[in-house]
């Protein structure tokens, strides 16, 4: 089974793929990662950064994450993303998605040991 750790390896990490005028790549990219799979997942974020300096954020600032968990961590960076969100007249299985490029500091929540990244809480 897919670790959490995975998983989020799957749905956010983009280390080599800053999409710099590509207004296709989420309709690409939440296809090939398999997040258009039973429903168009309404919102996710891809960062665009090494895995190291991701699983280095663990490390950094603690907060409450939105759900009220006290594992939350916000990157001192800003770091470089892709935030992806399905259009309005999106109709699954043809998921469709706007491509907005953004340099935002990013909150994860982290678990386990190694104490790793599992889940994208927010960009700010
Ligand atoms: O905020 P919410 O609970 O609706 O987020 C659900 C999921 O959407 C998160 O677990 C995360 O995978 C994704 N998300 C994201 N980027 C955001 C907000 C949410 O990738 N800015």
């Amino acid at each position: 089974k897919e670790s959490r750790a995975k998983k989020f390896q799957r749905q956010h990490m983009d280390p080599d793929g800053y999409p710099s005028n590509n207004s296709n790549y989420c309709n690409q990219m939440m296809r090939r990662r398999h997040m258009t799979e039973g429903r168009c997942k309404p919102v996710n974020t891809f960062i665009h950064e090494p895995l190291v300096d991701v699983q280095a954020i663990c490390l950094q600032g603690n907060i409450t994450c939105k759900n009220g968990q006290p594992n939350c961590h916000k990157s001192s960076s800003s770091m470089k993303i892709t935030d992806c969100r399905v259009t309005s007249g999106s109709k699954y299985p043809n998921c469709a998605y706007r491509t907005s490029q953004k340099e935002r500091h990013i909150i994860v929540a982290c678990e386990g040991n190694p104490y790793v990244p599992v889940h994208f809480d927010a960009s700010i």
